[in-house]
């Protein structure tokens, strides 16, 4: 399952930096998360790290993404593979 930033969310700046793979950016007005690449820290941490640091405890789980966790290692495994391919250099 992915996790997902409600509108409660103060822009603190805080979890964007601590995701260890880069699933979380600034939307229209308050943070987001990508559920393609948010995999609840599995294969990095024992906990998600946003949720550890986040100071108004705004981001549970987004019911609209339910994985298991296996899913959850599959997807771990091919953002690795996505991350370790190498860059396309242009003709
Ligand atoms: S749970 Fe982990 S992978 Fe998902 S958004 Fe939070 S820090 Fe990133
Ligand atoms: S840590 Fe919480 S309040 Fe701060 S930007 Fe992230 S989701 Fe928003």
């Amino acid at each position: 399952m992915a996790l997902l930033i409600t509108d409660e969310c103060i822009n603190c700046d805080v979890c964007e930096p601590e995701c260890p793979n880069q699933a979380i950016s600034m939307g229209v007005e308050i943070y987001q998360i990508d559920p393609v690449k948010c995999t609840e820290c599995v294969g990095h941490f024992d906990e998600p790290q946003c949720v550890q640091v986040c100071p108004v405890d705004c981001i549970p789980k987004d019911p609209a993404h339910v994985e298991a966790n296996e899913s959850l290692w599959v997807k771990y495994r091919q953002l690795q593979a996505l991350a370790a391919a190498p860059t396309p250099t242009p003709r």
